[in-house]
């Protein structure tokens, strides 16, 4: 396999997923769509955020499972389309300078507007932590994103919508960097998927791993069948000739992000809202659409994980490449706030005087 270098002067986009476990519909509308598609025309990198992994899920067993879950990432990554030939996938953890951008940028936003930052407290309700409770890491996590976004200089953020809140911290840090320090990093715009939040199955909020809500990327047939006839749907509806309500009921919501026959779409929402349709109608040609969505890249996946070397060696390879991105962006930011300068001077300071002493010897 040879890896094409990306090119520079395109415009860069920067987004990614914590390695927690396997890809979801919710991540697919939000976000893995819109890389698929432009992938293309912006030079497009790929983070498998292992360290924001940690803010929530810091034990060792989390830790030992973050090489399988990083490889099922990857190669959910390439079944829904994803070229490894065109697009950087790297590994977050393995990229030092993150640590560094990290520090820098955390000098440059209060406390007060991340706490003010409002899926933070989602994450930490999620993973069962009271205020008390709340790691400093925790708290950080939009700077830790916004070191991940401004690494590359990225351009554009495609997120889903409770994550848009991130986006705009990156984008204050840079504007805050850039004042203080020069233009160094382009301030980056959050690109949210057409459907902003995608509701889980029980259509109680979003579809989320933590909820036992979704529908995986690589569930066999069955299991989506069964996933989709088990659905919550408007529980008004004891009788199919009861009308129903289409807004906000997550079946509709599915049918508008996976089927392609729009007609039968429309025809399905004014039957329901008359009362002139069964749940069971629209579920089964909801299931079908899902599937034939998710088959070709149930194929692509097969075709994947029968070599799983090339899978580590697309995630090596994007991460050697990141590195260098990296390392040239924390050199300009080293330069920009002037302490090259002053590791200079020192070591020349250092250098001048090693030189006199030796020529005392
Ligand atoms: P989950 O929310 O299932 O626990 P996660 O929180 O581990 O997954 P993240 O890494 O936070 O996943 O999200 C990866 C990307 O997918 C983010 O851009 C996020 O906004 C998006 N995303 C996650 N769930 C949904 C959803 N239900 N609808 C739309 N976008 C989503
Ligand atoms: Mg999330």
């Amino acid at each position: 396999m040879s890896i094409t270098p990306a090119s520079p002067e395109r415009k860069r986009i920067l987004t990614g997923d914590r390695p927690t476990g396997r890809l979801h519909l919710g991540h697919y509308v939000g976000s893995l769509k819109s890389r698929v598609e432009l992938q293309n025309s912006y030079d497009t990198t790929l983070i498998v955020a292992d360290l924001h992994m940690l803010t929530t899920k810091p034990d060792r067993g989390d830790i030992e499972a973050i090489a399988d879950n990083a490889r099922g990432l990857v190669l959910d990554y390439l079944a829904a389309g994803i070229d490894p030939g065109k697009t950087t996938i790297y590994l977050q953890s393995a990229v030092r300078e993150t640590y560094e951008l990290n520090l820098v940028l955390e000098m440059l936003v209060t406390v007060n507007r991340l706490t003010r930052v409002p899926s933070i407290k989602d994450m930490a309700r999620a993973a069962n932590l009271s205020d008390e409770e709340m790691p400093f890491g925790l708290l950080g996590y939009p700077v830790l994103q916004a070191a991940d976004i401004l690494l590359p200089r990225a351009h554009l953020v495609p997120v889903g919508k409770d994550n848009e809140s991130h986006v705009e911290v990156s984008r204050e840090v840079a504007r805050r960097f850039n004042h203080l320090y020069g233009e160094v990093f382009p301030l980056p715009d959050a690109l949210v998927g057409e459907i902003p939040t995608l509701l889980g199955t029980d259509g109680q909020g979003k579809m989320s791993k933590s909820l036992g809500n979704c529908i995986y990327l690589q569930d066999d047939q069955a299991t989506v069948n069964r996933k989709v006839s088990s659905m919550y749907t408007d529980p008004k509806r004891v009788h199919a000739d009861i009308p129903g309500t289409v807004e906000g009921n997550p079946v509709f919501q599915y049918h508008d992000a996976f089927n392609p026959d729009k007609s039968e779409v429309e025809d399905f929402k004014k039957r329901y809202r008359e009362g002139k349709i069964g749940d069971v109608e629209v579920k089964q040609s909801l299931a079908r659409a899902i599937n034939a969505f998710l088959e070709p890249l149930r194929e692509r996946y097969q075709s994947y994980a029968s070599d799983t070397g090339f899978v580590d060696q697309v995630l090596q390879e994007g991460t050697e490449r990141m590195r260098v991105v990296a390392g040239a962006t924390m050199r300009e930011v080293w330069k920009a706030m002037g302490m090259a300068g002053v590791h200079n001077r020192i070591s020349r300071a250092a250098e001048k005087r090693q030189k006199r002493q030796g020529g005392k010897d």
